[in-house]
Formats: C-alpha cells, sequence, structure tokens
C-alpha cells in the first residue's frame, strides 16, 4: 500500500507546481490564473527511492462555479479522507492570508500529519511569511520552492517518515488505537530569551532537519571537483537533475545520517563560460548561493590563497551572516606543508580580522583526503552559529569585562552598558543597552565582539551587536 500525500491550501500558492515535479510529467496545467481547470488529479510522487501517491487538490477547485468556501471545504474533506500526509501549502512570500486561515480552521479539526509547506521561498522576501506561518497551529514552516526545486530532501523527510509509521502501524495489531500526532521538534534555541518568553512564536531549530551548504570560490578552486567527491552516488538522494534550476543546482544528499542539500552553481558557471564574463559573473552568482545556504565553504586554491575575489567572497558570507568554513584545497600540490599551514593562519587573521578563528580545513578534492574533516566542521560551525548564551551569563560576563577595561569616558562622563543580552541566533547577534548608545566607540564594540568569541568559543560565525539605549 502506498503512502497517500494530500496538497492543500488556496488557489496560487503552487500546488500544482509541486505536483508536476513530483509526479514528474506535465500533467497538472499550471496557469497564472487562480482555479484554472485540471485535468488530472493523482500521480505517483518520486523523491529519490521514494515512492508515493500524490493528490494535487487543485484539481477540486473548478468542479462548479462554487463558493471558494465550498470548494475549500471538498478539498479538505477529501484530503482528510484519504490522505495519509497533508502538505497545508501557503505562499510564503504573499504571507498568511485570510483564506489560508480558514483552511487551517478546517484542518485542525482533522486527525492527520499535517505539515505546512512555506512555498516560493527561494529568497528572502519569504523569511517573514515563513515566521508567520507557525500562527496557524501546525508548527514550524517547511520552507520549499517548488518552481526551483529547493526544499526537496525536508519533503522527503516528511514522507518517508510517514512511510515507516504507516508501515509500523500496519505491523502493528488494529487492537492499538494510534494516534497521528506530528514528530515533536527539538528546541534546541529559541529567538526569546527564556527570560521574556511570551506572545512570539519561538523560531526553532531541529538539528535532525536538512543542512544547505553552499561551496563558494573563485573559478578552478576545486567546487565541481569537490562536489562530485562528497556526493558519492550512494549518498546522493535524487538526481542532480531533480532540483536543475535556472540559477542553481540543489543537491540533497546524505552525510552520516542527515540530508544535506549542496547548493551548487555549476550551472551559473556554465553560463558564466558562454558569456565570458567569469571573474564579473562569480561574485554575484555566489551571492545567491550564499542567501541560499546556512553554511558556506569558503574553497581556496592552496596555491594562489586569499586573493583578491577570495577575500571579497569571505566579506559577502559576513555580511549575510552565514556559518562559514575556509577550505584550502589542493593541499596534495603544497610541498613544505608545515611552513605553509602558519603562512595561510597568518593571512587569514591579518585580512580577514572580522572572522577570527575561522576553521581552516586543508584537503584534497582531487584525492578525497580530508572531506570527513570538511563534514566535521561543517556541524561544528552550524552549531556555532545557533549557539544561544542564557542573558545571565551574559551579564556576569559584560561586568567582568567592562571591570577588566572600562568603557572610556565622554565629555567628562563615564559610559555605562547597563544590560546585555541576546536577541537572535543565526548568526549569533547582542543587545547592549548603554547610557548613551551613540558614543560608544567601535573600538570597544570590537573589544566586546572579540571578547565574546574567545569566551564563548564563537569562531567562524559573525557576531552582531547593537547598542542601544534604556533598560
Ligand atoms: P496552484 O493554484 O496552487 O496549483 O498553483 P500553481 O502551481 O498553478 O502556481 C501558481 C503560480 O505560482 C504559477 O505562476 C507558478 O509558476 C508560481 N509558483 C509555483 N511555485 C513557485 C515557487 O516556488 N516560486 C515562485 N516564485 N513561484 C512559484
Ligand atoms: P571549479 O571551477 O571550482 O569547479 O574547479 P574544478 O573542480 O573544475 O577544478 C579545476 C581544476 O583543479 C581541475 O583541473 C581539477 O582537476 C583541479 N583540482 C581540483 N581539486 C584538486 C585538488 O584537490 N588537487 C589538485 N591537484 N587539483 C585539483
Amino acid at each position: 500500500m502506498s503512502v497517500v500525500v494530500a496538497i492543500v491550501g488556496r488557489p496560487n500558492v503552487g500546488k500544482s507546481t509541486l505536483f508536476n515535479r513530483l509526479v514528474g510529467r506535465k500533467i497538472a496545467i499550471v496557469d497564472d490564473t487562480p482555479g484554472v481547470t485540471r485535468d488530472r488529479r493523482e500521480g505517483t510522487g518520486r523523491i529519490g527511492e521514494l515512492t508515493f501517491t500524490l493528490v494535487d487538490t487543485a484539481g477540486y477547485e473548478d468542479a462548479n462555479d462554487d463558493s471558494l468556501e465550498a470548494r475549500m471545504r471538498r478539498q479538505t474533506e477529501m484530503a482528510i479522507a484519504e490522505a495519509d500526509v497533508i502538505l497545508f501549502m501557503i505562499d510564503a512570500r504573499a504571507g498568511i492570508t485570510p483564506t489560508d486561515e480558514h483552511f487551517a480552521r478546517l484542518l485542525r479539526r482533522a486527525d492527520k500529519d499535517i505539515h505546512v509547506i512555506g512555498n516560493k521561498a527561494e529568497g528572502r522576501a519569504s523569511e517573514p511569511g515563513l515566521l508567520e506561518a507557525y500562527s496557524l497551529g501546525f508548527g514550524e514552516a517547511v520552507p520549499l520552492s517548488a518552481e526551483h526545486g529547493l526544499g526537496l530532501a525536508d519533503l522527503y523527510s516528511i514522507i518517508s517518515q510517514a512511510v515507516d509509521k504507516v508501515e509500523a502501524e500496519q505491523a502493528e495489531a488494529a487492537d492499538f488505537d494510534m494516534v497521528h500526532k506530528p514528530a515533536v521538534d527539538v528546541d534546541v534555541d529559541d529567538e526569546e530569551g527564556e527570560d521574556q518568553e511570551g506572545d512570539t512564536a519561538p523560531m526553532r531549530w531541529n538539528p535532525n532537519r536538512y543542512l544547505n551548504v553552499a561551496i563558494v570560490g573563485r573559478p578552478n578552486a576545486g567546487k565541481s571537483t569537490l562536489i562530485n567527491r562528497m556526493v558519492g552516488k550512494d549518498r546522493l538522494l535524487t538526481g542532480p537533475e531533480a532540483g536543475i534550476t535556472r540559477d542553481s543546482i540543489m543537491v540533497p544528499w546524505e552525510w552520516e545520517g542527515r540530508v544535506i542539500n549542496l547548493v551548487d552553481t555549476a550551472g551559473i558557471r556554465r553560463k558564466a563560460r558562454v558569456q565570458g564574463k567569469l571573474e564579473k559573473l562569480s561574485v554575484g552568482d555566489s551571492l545567491r548561493s550564499i542567501q541560499y545556504a546556512e553554511v558556506v565553504v569558503l574553497l581556496l586554491d592552496a596555491t594562489i590563497p586569499f586573493e583578491k575575489q577570495d577575500l571579497a567572497l569571505a566579506d559577502l558570507v559576513e555580511r549575510e551572516g552565514r556559518a562559514m568554513v575556509i577550505a584550502v584545497n589542493k593541499w596534495d600540490l603544497i610541498e613544505d606543508k608545515n611552513a605553509k599551514i602558519l603562512e595561510l593562519r597568518e593571512q587569514c587573521e591579518r585580512l580577514l580580522p572580522q572572522l577570527r578563528g575561522i576553521p581552516l580545513v586543508t584537503m584534497s578534492g582531487l584525492q578525497g583526503r580530508n572531506i570527513d574533516k570538511l563534514m566535521k566542521a561543517i556541524f561544528d560551525i552550524e552549531r556555532t552559529w545557533n549557539v544561544k548564551i542564557r542573558t545571565a551569563k551574559l551579564n556576569r560576563w559584560l561586568s567582568a569585562m567592562t571591570e577588566h577595561h572600562p568603557p572610556p569616558a565622554v565629555s567628562g562622563r563615564r559610559l555605562k552598558l547597563r544590560y546585555m543580552t541576546q536577541a537572535k541566533t543565526r548568526p549569533p547577534s547582542f543587545i547592549i543597552f548603554a547610557s548613551r548608545p551613540d558614543a560608544l566607540p567601535k573600538a570597544y564594540q570590537r573589544y566586546i565582539v572579540n571578547g565574546l568569541r574567545q569566551d564563548f568559543n564563537l569562531p567562524g560565525t559573525p557576531i552582531r551587536l547593537w547598542v542601544r539605549g534604556g533598560k
């Protein structure tokens, strides 16, 4: 028996686009006009080796010239009756509309495995919508771009869990009255401090979820070679063709049980070669990959490290607030490895002071050397990027810092730093409340940031510091 997955949601959120992508044939007709006629409603969906029955409820929208409400009820009833898993799709760029809320009310009555899918999430514009979706009451929204094929690894894990569950239920005798409950996320960091939890929904982070990793670097640094090495055939979840888009390739694969989306800009590089504007395009295209990623690997060529373009990329990653690992590739070509590593460390500290202590991994993509070290560094830095420091601890630390090295006096009066708290994670961002926020010198702010980095062990992640008045 195949697991039945239904896509539910208001018109125009992208249900048919997802259906087409997963079923692989152009069965449903996609159109910009809401409620356009669909001629088929069911097909076999595939992600990697996983197959399931996919139902596009958009097909139910055109039955008659019924009211939207009647159509929604029919869609939802159908999904509740037939589906094992319901993908409740919203348009993350548009945010939550009253129609979405109406759907949510109907679905809440259902005792089903329901996941909110925030579609059209390929850019920054979707972030507020994704957060807002929490209010629908089905947990955190899963970001997806049906059109660009991003986020498929997440769908894979949702659906494969459902398959496991259905199989387990079938194995168990029917005298067990099992209740479907969505899996509980592990709450590792919440955006709010523990002392100010309340009306806003906390951001959640589940370490079992996928990780988006981008590999950026100058042309010829060895990106393609490395990606091919990492994504051995046995670890690929779907063929790269599943994620090919106009802008980038997202390759879902697996490393030690975690799903990783590798953002590859190979497609762009091909395009760039054709246009003969390699150097110029590279940074802009990398920017797109960086924005998709949580962790960015900056791949250097050990024979020509820290070139201008490398530094520009590092700067971009820092500004975008992503976690970063520097991988020094082609290490096989270096003769005096000890001398080289010292030289690299020195260059790194001098040229990238804003990322002090960033991990350097020496490796060879060609020989497949140290890829495990690179992966470990990626997971470590992701944890650092997600770190949440308790307010009480921060304030004890702040008074020690100001005691050791007091803030300067400005026009005869000493500046007071009153209170400090971590406002958010990813990257770690802090607020200091000061008596005269504008007067706190940049040098003192650097002293605080460097201190945080060192004392709380935060290498390789951007750190944000805001100084405010009051408190
Ligand atoms: P449905 O009515 O929910 O089945 O929505 P469709 O699949 O017909 O999509 C509605 C519109 O949204 C179409 O113009 C799609 O091209 C567009 N669309 C679908 N998925 C995405 C996406 O991931 N990103 C963006 N930007 N547009 C999308
Ligand atoms: P990309 O432009 O960054 O994707 O770079 P490629 O993967 O196409 O590699 C550029 C060149 O560097 C190719 O000739 C590769 O064989 C070579 N290369 C890649 N990785 C290594 C490595 O670890 N060691 C050595 N010696 N050569 C490498």
